[in-house]
């Protein structure tokens, strides 16, 4: 990797502060979500004559799976519920996505102060009585 020139490094730090931030507001902002996922499912009730036996099921019936410190639970919801829970389930996906990125933005800024280090950094040893050190 070329080395950057301190103005380059100093944008590249700002960028990802802005990122940064615009990462954290979003994420203050998502307050109501929900840990699990929306499917639809299909009934056959067993019934003699009925629709169903002739392959059309009954349903769909949605189903929300949540997951809560490894154990599952299922609730069936109705049309409208199931409207409402999808969104927030996906606010749940969105806010986990973002929460990866903010972890990859904190990286990359670590990364990036250690350049701004190595590319302007002076070393204080000659202060404290010691020879000059050779630049890496
Ligand atoms: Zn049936």
């Amino acid at each position: 990797m070329p080395a950057l020139t301190p103005e380059t490094l100093r944008q590249r730090v700002r960028a990802r502060l802005r990122e940064q931030r615009t990462l954290i507001e979003r994420l203050l902002r998502r307050r109501e979500l929900v840990a699990g996922s929306l499917f639809m499912r299909w009934g056959d009730c067993g019934k003699k004559g009925c629709v169903c036996q002739t392959g059309q099921k009954h349903g769909p019936y949605y189903v929300l799976s949540r997951r809560s410190g490894g154990r599952g639970g299922f609730t069936y919801l109705d049309k409208a519920q199931a409207t409402e829970a999808r969104s927030l389930v996906k606010a749940h996906r969105d806010y986990k996505a973002d929460l990866r990125q903010l972890k990859k933005v904190n990286e990359q800024l670590v990364a990036l102060l250690r350049q701004y280090q190595e590319a302007t950094g002076r070393r204080g040893d000659r202060r404290v009585g010691m020879p000059p050190h050779p630049r890496a």
